[in-house]
């Protein structure tokens, strides 16, 4: 019977990249996807590469919370930095620009709010730096004059969901990754000597197991008897006709969802989490959609009238607390998670270049251990 070194289950961007970095190792990897790689999250996502603790939830848990997330500001951190390496060492465009972000208050209260944020964020190592009224007004006449100040950060930007899964698994495969397609998993089993990980296709035995089924973690965790907090949200993205080159950065607004960004090509991409509909597949909701794109102008006066030509909805993976979980679990042997919620795009490269290592015996560059595995009744 043949035995890989390594089997992950999920064919998104942490299962790959995963994957890529177990084969890049020289380790026999095998990945399985339930239908095709990069159909998740990883491939409908927004492209944001983000640094700074989010204000949504802030506002929502406070600073006790922000603190404890900010635990998750290295791993960022660690992530940008391998987003800046990866293109040249893959040979090809991921579509990386880190041009910064700016997280813009709109009222006295949020500016206080964010300055305290940006306090904490300092404290865990991450480059903010608060920009009064008059100084993003001078940095960017081009938005609203009704915002107090703003939050600034060099290291965001974004990167290319279409361009990430296919490139990174092109290399892993050159490298000796076996993808298995159409390949759902159903049956996750401690055996002698590792792991048997099986499915209506087949079965795999492999001497470990990253589970980085992204939204539909939990499932997969449930068939080796571990229970997860993870779950799948419905959120939205919209995307707008070329407009003349204006914004040069990832923006944000503390007083709604938001997240904006222009591409190389003129569009906007319009998002923020706003919530989408439940189908047959996510569907957009319109009430989202009409809300998203108001605050997005009411922010971006110079985008009245611009035309949306494209929308979607997604599932995201996410935690209540939005903290990742990370690792090896306790009492399963060989079997890890790499499960990032809401913001698993930008964290992925280094996160699982980590998780990689760790499955491999080595010892990872980034410190994943407040991550691990919560325990039963989390
Ligand atoms: C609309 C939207 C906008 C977002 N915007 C951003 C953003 O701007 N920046 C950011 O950092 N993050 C963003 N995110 C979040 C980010 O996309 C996700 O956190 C990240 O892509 C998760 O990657 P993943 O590989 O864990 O999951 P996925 O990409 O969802 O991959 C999981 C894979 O596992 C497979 N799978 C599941 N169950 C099984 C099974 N039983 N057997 C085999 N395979 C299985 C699935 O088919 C899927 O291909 C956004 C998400 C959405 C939906």
């Amino acid at each position: 019977m043949r035995w890989h070194d390594l089997a992950v289950i999920g064919g998104g961007l942490a299962g790959v990249a995963t994957a890529y970095f177990a084969a890049r190792a020289g380790a026999d990897v095998v990945l399985l996807e339930r239908r095709d790689l990069n159909l998740g999250a990883s491939g409908s996502n927004a492209g944001s590469i983000h640094a700074q603790i989010p204000f949504d939830p802030y506002r929502e848990m406070g600073e006790g919370w922000a603190r404890h997330f900010s635990e998750t500001i290295p791993l960022f951190r660690a992530s940008i930095a391998r987003w800046r390496t990866l293109e040249a060492e893959l040979g090809g465009s991921l579509g990386v620009a880190i041009k910064g972000g700016v997280m813009a208050a709109g009222t006295e209260a949020d500016l206080r709010a964010l300055e305290r944020k940006v306090e904490i964020e300092r404290a865990a190592g991450l480059p903010v730096e608060m920009w009064d009224r008059e100084t993003l007004r001078a940095r960017a006449p081009f938005l609203s004059d009704t915002l107090l100040g703003a939050a600034w950060c060099a290291e965001e930007g974004k990167a290319d969901p279409f361009r990430a899964v296919p490139l990174i698994a092109r290399r892993a495969v050159e490298a000796g990754l076996d993808v298995r397609r159409n390949a759902p998993v159903a049956a996750v089993e401690q055996v002698a000597g590792g792991w048997r990980v099986a499915g209506p296709w087949g079965a795999v035995h492999a001497r470990k197991v990253v589970n980085a089924a992204g939204a539909d973690a939990a499932h997969v965790a449930a068939l080796a008897g571990v229970r997860l907090p993870i779950e799948g949200h419905l959120i939205q993205v919209a995307v707008t006709e070329k407009r003349a080159e204006e914004l040069p950065f990832l923006l944000y607004f503390t007083g709604a969802r938001l997240t904006l960004k222009q591409a190389a090509e003129g569009g906007y991409l319009i998002g923020g989490g706003w919530p989408a509909r439940a189908g047959p597949l996510p569907m957009v909701d319109q009430t989202s959609m009409i809300r998203n794109l108001a605050v997005a102008q009411a922010m971006l006066p110079s985008l009245a009238g611009a035309q949306v030509v494209r929308a979607w909805a997604a599932t995201v993976n996410g935690t209540a607390d939005w903290r990742p979980i990370l690792g090896e679990v306790p009492g399963r042997p060989g079997f890890f998670l790499n499960l990032f919620p809401w913001m698993g795009f930008t964290a992925a490269p280094a996160v699982s270049e980590a998780i990689a290592a760790l499955a491999l015996g080595q010892t990872p560059q980034v410190d994943l251990s407040p991550f691990a595995w919560p325990g039963e009744g989390a």
